[in-house]
């Protein structure tokens, strides 16, 4: 069994939320080393001079057969690459996990590469993360009193969640279990629909020169509903295809909800209107 104090933590893929973890685990100094690997070298060299690890490393099976525990946080479509990297290094006594938003897709190409989900595999997502990305947007609170969801199958070596689960605690997280398809669905609707309703409507006030002008007049609304539409794109587009499916859902059920106020405006249905503006509004404030 591993203990944490001697692990050696590879994470893959050192942007925001790689860069961060590396950073949190290496701040809080309860692992033996905390080793880094990116496609560009100058992300690994920019992680390493920041200190947010304690190696570098630019040579993935190598990093991979040294470490105890790999993490990878690499954008959603390399996640099957990356996992592909990994088929032929023995992963006996070693911990592999992840920060994917979606967890089908990443759960379906692990069996497709693999033949089965190995039980080292200890899926996870952190409910935190900003707009910005890269190495540099990286810090070492950025988990700190979030969730981060663990979505292990029954076969999931349990020792393997448990230590995954004391990495993320390390890092200030509290950690929360849950299926894969119920973490999807529930995400598409919290997460990933806000994401495309916000990208969405700042592309379609900002879809001419004219519009643009408009933005001159917005105030602090349209600052709180539009600032994530200022996420990486790269990022987004991959999560759409990644959680197709669950997204579809939450753009249909959005969709008729913004249809069912449309006709309560077109009939001047102001009992209608109120009782959607009224159950949004007490549901907000019940939001912390
Ligand atoms: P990011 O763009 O900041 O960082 C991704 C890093 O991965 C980059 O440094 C890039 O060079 C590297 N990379 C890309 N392909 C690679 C490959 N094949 N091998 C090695 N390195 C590779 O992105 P991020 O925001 O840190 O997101 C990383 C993962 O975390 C994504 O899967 C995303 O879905 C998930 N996530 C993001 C957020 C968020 O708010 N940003 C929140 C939760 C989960």
């Amino acid at each position: 069994r591993l203990q944490i104090n001697r692990i050696r933590v590879l994470v893959v893929g050192l942007g925001l939320i790689g860069g961060s973890f590396a950073a949190a685990l290496k701040e809080k100094g309860i692992c033996h080393e905390v080793a880094g690997y990116d496609c560009s070298r100058d992300s690994v060299d920019i992680a390493f001079e920041n200190g947010l690890i304690d190696s570098p490393c630019y040579d993935l099976p190598d990093g991979v057969g040294r470490a105890d525990v790999v993490m990878l946080a690499v954008p959603m479509l390399a996640m099957p690459a990356v996992l592909q990297q990994l088929v032929d290094v023995p992963l006996a006594g070693k911990v592999v996990t992840d920060v994917g938003s979606c967890k089908g897709s990443l759960i379906e190409s692990a069996r497709q590469l693999f033949g089965e989900v190995p039980a080292c595999l200890v899926p996870g997502h952190p409910i935190a993360g900003s707009e910005k990305s890269g190495v540099t947007a990286a810090r070492p609170d950025l988990f700190k009193g979030h969730k981060v969801i663990l979505t292990p199958l029954l076969h999931t070596d349990t020792h393997a969640t448990a230590l995954i689960k004391s990495l993320w605690q390390a890092c200030g997280a509290h950690v929360d279990s849950m299926d894969i398809g119920h973490h999807d669905e529930v995400l598409a609707l919290t997460s990933h629909l806000p994401h495309f309703l916000a990208f969405s409507l700042v592309d379609t006030l900002a879809g001419n020169r004219e519009n643009q002008e408009i933005f001159r007049y917005a105030a602090g609304g349209f600052r709180d509903f539009t600032r994530i539409a200022g996420s990486d794109p790269t990022m987004w587009h991959d999560i759409a295809l990644g959680n197709r499916d669950a997204v579809l859902q939450a753009l249909d059920r959005f969709t008729e909800g913004l249809e069912g106020l449309r006709n309560a405006i077109i009939n001047k249905d102001s009992q209608r209107m109120l009782g959607i503006f009224e159950r949004a509004s007490t549901a907000r404030q019940h939001f912390t």
